[in-house]
Parts: C-alpha cells; sequence; structure tokens
C-alpha cells in the first residue's frame, strides 16, 4: 500500500483497497472491496471508523500505549455494522441524483476570469473553489450539488475540522495556511531591514516565471500533459500569484521561514511565573495546569513525569516518530534530573527550554552539506560535483531534483540530469518537460552560448547504474576520454552538447523509486552508489510521513550496507524533505529523520514550482513543533 506514495487505495486483481493512517496512535484502517463495486461511500466509512474507533479507545491508547493492546480484543463489531449500515443509507440517499447540465451548473456562470485565481482572494471563497474542483473528482452526485452536501457529510466539512476533511482536501488547506503564512512572514520581513544581498546596486526585482505556487506546474502525473509542450506553464505565469518571491534574489537558496504565534509569549514564560494562566497558545498554555514554581529545589523525576508525558504527546501530535518522541523525552529528562532551579523558573519551562535546545541540536548535524562549496571545489579539480536521489516512489525525487537543478543554474553552474529511473514510465519524459522549462527559463544566450542543462537518457528497462556511470563519463571536463569509450561512440548521444569542451560542474542522478523492503531494487541502488561514488547520497522523503520516514530511512541505509560491496559502504549523506508545505506545523518527520541519521536535511521543498525550495532553518521548525 505504502508503494504507492500519496495515494490511499490500491487496487490488486479483482480488489481495491483504501487505507487510512492514524499517526498519532499508529493505527491503519483497512477497507477492501470487489473493485467492480462503485462504492461511493468508502471514505466516509473509513473515516467514521476511524473517529469511532479512535475515540471509543483514546484513554486505553494514551494510558497503556498502542502495544499493549495489540493482543487484545475490541469490542467494534457492532460500532462496525452500524457505521457500515450508515454509510450505505447515505450513499442511497444521494444515488439517484442527476448530473446538471452545463448551463445549471455553477461553472456557466463563471467567466474566465473568475476562475483565475489572484492573490487577493479571500482565503475563504479560494477554499470554496478548491473543494468543488476537488468534489469534481467524486463522481457526478458532487458536481450535481456543489457546497450543499449534508451536514455531516465528507464533502461539507465543519470549518476547523481537519478529521472530517479528505486527504486531499487536508494537503490543500495545509497548503494555503502554509502560503499564507508564508506570505505574511514576506511582508513582514521586507519592513525589517533589507537583507545585505539584496541592498547590492543592479539588483533588480526577478520575475519567476515559475512562481505559480497554486498551479500544478511541476505536476506529471497526468498523462495528459505528460512531456508535452502545451504543458509549460510560462504562458499562464501571473505574477499576483508568485509567491511573493518576485523580490527574490536569484540563486539564494532561502532559509525555511516559519512564522511562531507564541514566539513573544513564549519567551516571557520564564521570568513571568506569575502568571501560572499563560496565555492561549504556546506550550504554555498546553501545560498551564502543570506549572509550579520549583523554587531553588532540585528536579526530580517525579516533577519532570507529568510534563514529560505531555510533551511526549504533543511531539507524536506533530508527527515525531513514537519512539523517538519516547527517547527524546527521555534525554531530556536525565539531562535535566538534579539540576537545581533558579527561583522564578517552573518546571515546564525548564523542561521545555531542554527540549527545544535538544531539537534544534538535532536538526543541526555535525557535518554540514554545503553544495556550493562542493561543487566550486569538484569545478577546481575539473570534474562534474555527482549527486544520486533516492527514496520511495511519489515522494518528489524527480520534481525537487528539477528545482535543485534550478537552483544550481541560477548560481552559474550547468547540470547534466542522468535519467536512471528506467523502470516507472513516464520518468524519462517527466525529465525531458523539466530540462526543456529550464532551458526555457536560462537559454544559452544568457550564458554565453553555454546549455546549462541537458538530458543524458538511454530509455527504459537498461542497467541504472550503467547509465548513471555513462552519465558522468559525459559529464567530463576538457577531453572525452572513458566518456568516449563508455558511450560507444555516438550512440548514446541523444543529448546534443554544444559545450562538450567545457563538461557540466553538476551531474544529478535521478534513480526508481523502490520500497525499502524490495532487496533486489536495494541491491540494484547499492551497486549504483558503489560503481559511481558519488559525492552526495540524498534520500528524499516526504514530511508527511511520520514513522514511516524513519522506517523508510533505515532501511535505505541498512539496505546500502548490506549489498555494498565495498569495505566502507557508502550510506545516505542527507535528506530532502519535501511537500513541507502540505503538513502546516506537523514537522516532526524532519526531527525523526535526522535523529534517526544524523544526516542533515540540505533541502526542503515547499511547493511544485522551481523557487519552491528551501534550506532547513532549525529554529524555525522547532518553534512550529513547539507550537501548540
Ligand atoms: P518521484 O516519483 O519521487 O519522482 O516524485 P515526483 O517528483 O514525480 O513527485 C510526485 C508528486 O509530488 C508530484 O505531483 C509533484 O508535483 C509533487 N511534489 C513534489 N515535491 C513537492 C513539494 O515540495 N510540495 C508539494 N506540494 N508537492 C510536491
Amino acid at each position: 500500500l505504502q508503494e504507492r506514495g500519496g495515494n490511499n487505495s490500491f487496487t490488486h486483481e479483482a480488489l481495491t483497497l483504501k487505507y487510512k493512517l492514524d499517526n498519532q496512535f499508529e493505527l491503519v484502517f483497512v477497507v477492501g472491496f470487489q473493485k467492480i463495486l462503485t462504492l461511493t461511500y468508502v471514505d466516509k466509512l473509513i473515516d467514521d471508523v476511524h473517529k469511532e474507533f479512535r475515540d471509543k479507545y483514546r484513554n486505553e491508547f494514551q494510558q497503556k500505549g498502542t502495544l499493549g493492546l495489540l493482543n487484545g480484543t475490541f469490542d467494534f463489531k457492532d460500532d462496525f455494522l452500524r457505521l457500515l449500515r450508515d454509510a450505505e443509507e447515505s450513499s442511497k440517499v444521494r444515488a439517484p441524483t442527476v448530473m446538471k447540465t452545463f448551463e445549471q451548473s455553477l461553472k456557466s456562470q463563471k467567466t474566465v476570469k473568475c476562475m483565475i485565481e489572484t492573490r487577493g482572494e479571500k482565503p475563504k471563497e479560494k477554499v470554496k473553489n478548491k473543494k468543488s474542483k476537488g468534489s469534481k473528482k467524486e463522481g457526478t452526485e458532487a458536481v450535481a450539488a456543489p457546497g450543499k452536501a449534508p451536514a455531516g457529510d465528507k464533502q461539507s466539512p465543519a470549518a476547523g475540522d481537519r478529521e472530517e476533511l479528505t486527504k486531499d482536501e487536508i494537503l490543500q488547506k495545509n497548503r494555503e495556511e502554509f502560503f499564507r503564512r508564508h506570505m505574511k512572514a514576506g511582508e513582514k520581513s521586507s519592513k525589517s531591514p533589507k537583507p545585505e544581498a539584496q541592498k547590492e546596486k543592479g539588483k533588480k526585482p526577478r520575475v519567476w516565471d515559475l512562481g505559480n505556487s497554486n498551479a500544478k506546474v511541476l505536476d506529471y502525473s497526468n498523462s495528459a500533459t505528460n512531456g508535452s509542450a502545451e504543458a509549460c506553464p510560462v504562458e499562464e505565469f501571473d505574477p499576483d500569484i508568485a509567491l511573493g518571491d518576485r523580490n527574490r534574489e536569484p540563486g539564494r537558496l532561502y532559509d525555511l521561514e516559519y512564522e511562531s504565534d507564541d514566539e513573544a509569549e513564549e519567551e516571557k514564560v520564564i521570568p513571568n511565573p506569575s502568571k501560572p494562566s499563560a496565555k492561549k497558545g504556546g506550550l504554555g498554555g498546553m501545560f498551564g495546569m502543570l506549572k509550579g514554581l520549583v523554587g531553588s529545589k532540585s528536579l526530580t523525576r517525579a516533577d519532570m513525569d507529568p510534563v514529560l508525558e505531555k510533551m511526549k504527546d504533543h511531539l507524536i501530535a506533530k508527527n515525531v516518530a513514537a519512539e523517538i518522541a519516547v527517547q527524546l523525552c527521555e534525554s531530556v529528562a536525565k539531562k535535566l534530573e538534579g539540576k537545581v532551579m533558579g527561583t522564578f523558573t517552573t518546571v515546564t519551562s525548564t523542561v521545555k527550554q531542554a527540549l527545544q535546545e535538544a531539537l534544534v541540536q538535532i536538526l543541526q548535524p555535525q557535518r554540514r552539506v554545503d553544495v556550493l562549496r562542493d561543487v566550486m571545489d569538484a569545478q577546481r579539480h575539473r570534474r562534474p560535483y555527482v549527486v544520486t536521489f533516492c527514496g520511495v516512489n511519489g515522494v518528489g525525487k524527480s520534481t525537487n531534483l528539477a528545482k535543485i537543478s534550478f537552483w544550481l543554474i541560477e548560481n552559474g553552474f550547468s547540470v547534466l540530469i542522468a535519467a536512471c529511473d528506467t523502470f516507472r514510465a513516464g520518468a524519462v519524459e517527466q525529465l525531458r518537460t523539466h530540462t526543456r522549462r529550464l532551458n526555457a527559463l536560462h537559454p544559452p544566450e544568457s550564458h554565453g552560448g553555454r546549455t546549462m542543462v541537458q538530458l543524458y537518457e538511454k530509455g527504459y528497462g537498461k542497467d541504472a547504474a550503467g547509465i548513471a556511470m555513462e552519465a558522468i563519463s559525459y559529464g567530463r571536463w576538457g577531453k572525452r576520454q572513458r566518456g568516449d569509450a563508455g558511450c560507444g561512440g555516438t550512440s548514446c548521444l541523444r543529448v546534443v552538447s554544444s559545450a562538450r569542451n567545457q563538461g557540466f560542474d553538476v551531474v544529478l542522478v535521478d534513480t526508481a523509486g523502490r520500497m525499502q523492503d524490495n532487496a533486489p531494487l536495494m541491491t540494484a541502488l547499492a551497486k549504483l552508489i558503489a560503481v559511481n561514488a558519488p559525492d552526495l547520497v540524498l534520500f528524499v522523503g516526504e514530511a508527511l510521513v511520520g514513522n514511516e520516514a524513519v522506517d523508510q530511512l533505515v532501511k535505505f541505509n541498512k539496505a546500502l550496507a548490506d549489498h555494498s560491496m565495498a569495505q566502507t559502504p557508502r550510506l545516505i549523506d542527507g535528506i530532502v524533505l519535501t511537500k513541507f508545505d502540505t503538513i502546516d506545523d506537523k514537522v516532526g518527520a524532519a526531527i525523526s529523520m535526522t535523529y534517526i541519521t544524523s544526516k542533515p536535511i540540505v533541502f526542503v521543498g515547499t511547493g511544485q514550482t522551481y523557487c519552491d525550495l528551501r534550506s532547513l532553518n532549525a529554529k524555525a521548525v522547532v518553534a512550529a513543533l513547539m507550537k501548540a
């Protein structure tokens, strides 16, 4: 199921399975049904069962932990049958709805103009538009009554109640929230003194041709647009929806910004214990009840336990893998036990501060990866800097590879993309389209005649390690030596080189998505890495997942170690954390991934445009994590 990456349904022969994950309590709900049945109520059923089951056993989960319950029995059959009946009934009521004619539909009253989102549009309207767009997919009934679904139906979620929303709606909502914050932060920062770089003479505001954050410009999953020139969004560009990025400095990798609503309040917590009823927001609010002045007494485990317990739950709710949340709290407790507290310090604030420090430390691992510096270093040695991207399917490998290409090009480095996903249909076309678009944005004319990005591809079904090797040879500077031989003359030169003697500064190797448990594919990846010895191995993982991300990373690393033929196997060097824009403040995966590997998050993907790439700002992530 997980291999489907982001898709919550899976069809095998005559059966379809749909599932829902409750990360907080580590529950998975699966519905299986005959695929020929068009069951319109499955999403409702799975949502209802999830909610009722979770609420019924919430106390048990919280008190004993999920593991204790695994062997237990659940008295849920009657509830399930009732929910199934309700769901079936609800679908019957709606079944006979007749599809509206175009004239009857709201769409017929819309002008083309009003279908184009503009930045000034109220978020409320946006959500409504999105919803009716999404509901189209659900079938004719939804089209028939946009926005009029009965109360309690998942089509009409109560505002703010995320439990009622479908996954797509949650993603959309979170993205809007993310960009709202981002823009707010952008506006705010424009009031503060401008960053040095912006003061530079001659810098002009840049128009980001692909800065349309809401358009699915980099999404080629739709076969209709896959690889086709018509999909190129340049002509659809609307500067008003350009993410507030028009004043961006080209080539600069901006830090992840995160608005912490309660930063100011948080600071007051320590010096101001006379206000035990903490203000709304922040862990201060959450643990307000637990606060108590300790005076100059030394901290005991018993003092801290209730606070730690709450913190653990809080971290888990923010998507930190449960096991890691426990370990983190444990290490904080160990660090603080016996510590003498200042007179004006509370247990909560002390524990919270220690946790915050620990989190920042986790996110700033010892070895930093400075890609630009390393590329320049490779350049001095007249060789390309090689990066390999790996991860499971659908996490955003190709998309973020393209964003990184864009960033590198903006920094004046030329890029050769090696299409080593020789497995997934459309993977090569997807990269070809990116290459074309990147070249359109950075034509040779604006780079002294130098082609800034090329694709090295050999189609499908071939050995990925071999293609990577050929690409690296092809990308070499100076005379083509081994590259000529490896390519077998001109047979592999589907790419047309205009700057062969210059080579490429960077080779980015895209690999096929694979599940961490798939031994043959993991062996192939280990081989690709061992044979080509890239400078950087990046694991691409979604911010959406909690425990799953940890499992993926651990197993990828282990597989690379196990299947490598080298004595000191090459492991993952860093992480690309994608879809950060879809998680609101549930940023726990960032902690889980770095904690488990001690590897840095080198890039953060924050959307589907070429500019949606950031570097990690540990403090911003921790602020989001601590936010109530
Ligand atoms: P791959 O199979 O790992 O190569 O994944 P793709 O690059 O094809 O991406 C899968 C989907 O995720 C596409 O629809 C992308 O547009 C989308 N995607 C990738 N990165 C991000 C991101 O940072 N934010 C959002 N919202 N979507 C992303």
